[in-house]
């Protein structure tokens, strides 16, 4: 059955892209749109709930297609970010430094960089002075050891991530998406696999969604309820955060993102709270655990609101080549936060070939936050099976590309001990006092 604006719509998931897709799917007209998760947005467990995340155009690939695929979705995200009145007042155009220290990781940046890129918008900046000046009232102090980077001045930046999720949602709710929240009633337990085809949700308190098309966007969590084929690796990184004293928060305002793929990277503190969040950058940590059947592991996602010591202190040396002066400041908060990565981090955005009716948003592979505004557009084509050959080509549902994965694979990042990490090997881990992130 072809769909229709008044077919019913099952979207799993109200993270970053489950909401993006509700928008989405509002703004075009559908009129019986239901979406479920165990958390009011913004999730606890959604990768967007965060103070912020970086907001650029999106890395450049010398694959046309997948170029293709970056310019669309980052082309109309930056749009949105600047002049759509729902975004925009959650962007913050504050520049951004890229860089790095060894000669791998300076090559690993030149790639990123597009030809052309290197206007006066850009700058390659490569003496400690040069860095220091990027914080003109002098909070960058650090000596800034061996880096090297390109700083771009404007159409990069960051955006309230979890203020922007939320308005999102709000806005999909206001044009008529039902949202059902919480656990048991938003927490979906299966799919209904029926004929060959997949017919909605069935969820903790037992009650059956029937629907005529289903949306997965679990992020991590979606392995939970397909055989992905070895095509989703759960996978996380870390944060923290420092308060400042109300004196000192002028001073840090308006800073540029400072990235060092190698060693991690930091934000201007936010308004509400006065906090500086912070990652230390690595490949990533997996949580790998037999299969239920016990013939091989996969890695599990888990909710914790602290991190291994051995983050701290690469977080706390990054301070130190950056702003010494609060290399040795308590955290207030910290987190681990799980995204899911495909074998060539490209995302999975396709109808599912063995059931017509499941469309999948999965894949996000720890980029898909910028594309808020613009991923639900591409998702609900899926639906209407409107993508082109050459964009599928790079988003499909694509088993073969994961058969014998390894996933210990990198998959180019850096960091850390520049390899996949697992918890089960973390010997310590933070004791911040808690705070619940679903009431944020
Ligand atoms: C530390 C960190 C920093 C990052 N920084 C950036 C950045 O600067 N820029 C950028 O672009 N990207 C960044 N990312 C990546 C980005 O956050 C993710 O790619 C993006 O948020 C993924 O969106 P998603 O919708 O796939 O997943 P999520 O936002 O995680 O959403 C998944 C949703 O599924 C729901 N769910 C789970 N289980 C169930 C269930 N049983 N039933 C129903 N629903 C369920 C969850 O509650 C959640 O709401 C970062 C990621 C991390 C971890």
């Amino acid at each position: 059955m072809a769909v229709t604006k008044s077919s019913s719509i099952l979207v799993i998931g109200a993270g970053t892209w489950g909401t993006s897709t509700a928008l989405h799917l509002a703004r075009r007209g559908y009129t019986n749109v239901t979406v479920l998760d165990p958390y009011p947005v913004p999730s606890a467990i959604s990768a967007g709930n965060d103070v912020n995340k970086v907001i650029s155009k999106g890395q450049y690939s010398s694959d046309p297609n997948r170029m293709d695929v970056n310019e669309i979705l980052g082309k109309q995200a930056m749009d949105a970010w600047f002049n759509d009145p729902l975004f925009k007042p959650f962007y913050h155009d504050t520049g951004l430094l890229m860089s790095a220290c060894t000669e791998t990781g300076m090559k690993r940046l030149g790639v990123r960089v597009r030809p052309g890129d290197k206007d006066e918008n850009m700058v390659e900046m490569s003496t400690p002075e040069e860095f220091r000046k990027l914080a003109p009232s002098g909070v960058l102090r650090g000596n800034f050891p061996g880096w090297k980077g390109y700083f771009t001045r404007s159409g990069a930046g960051w955006a309230h991530a979890r203020d922007a999720l939320v308005a999102a949602a709000r806005e999909a709710q206001r044009l008529g998406v039902k949202f059902v929240a919480g656990s048991p009633h938003g927490k979906v337990i299966t799919l209904i696999f029926e004929n060959n085809d997949v017919k909605g949700a069935v969820t903790a308190d037992g009650k059956i969604w029937r629907a005529d098309r289903t949306i997965l966007c679990a992020g991590a969590s979606a392995g939970q309820f397909l055989d992905f084929k070895q095509q989703l690796r759960p996978t996380a990184w870390t944060l923290a955060h420092i308060r400042l004293e109300p004196h000192e928060r002028p001073l840090y305002k308006n800073i540029p993102i400072i990235f060092n793929i190698e060693k991690g990277f930091f934000f201007e503190p936010d308004e509400e709270r006065g906090e500086i969040k912070m990652c230390d950058e690595h490949p990533g940590y997996t949580n790998m655990e037999p299969t239920p059947d016990g013939s091989s592991l996969a890695s599990i996602p888990f909710e914790r609101t602290q991190i291994p010591k051995e983050c701290e202190t690469r977080m706390r040396a990054l301070l130190r080549e950056t702003m010494p002066q609060l290399a040795d400041r308590p955290f207030s908060f910290a987190r681990v936060c799980w995204c899911a990565d495909t074998p060539n981090r490209e995302f999975i955005i396709d109808q599912h070939p063995q059931h017509p009716s499941l469309i999948l948003g999965c894949g996000a592979s720890g980029r898909g936050y910028k594309y808020l505004p613009s991923i639900g557009s591409l998702i609900v084509d899926t639906l209407e099976g409107k993508v082109s050959s050459r964009i599928r080509e790079v988003v499909k549902w694509n088993p073969e590309g994961a058969v014998n994965r390894n996933w210990k694979d990198t998959l180019g990042r850096f960091g850390g001990p520049n390899e996949v990490m697992d918890f089960h090997n973390v010997k310590e881990w933070t004791h911040l006092k808690e705070r619940n992130i679903s009431k944020l």
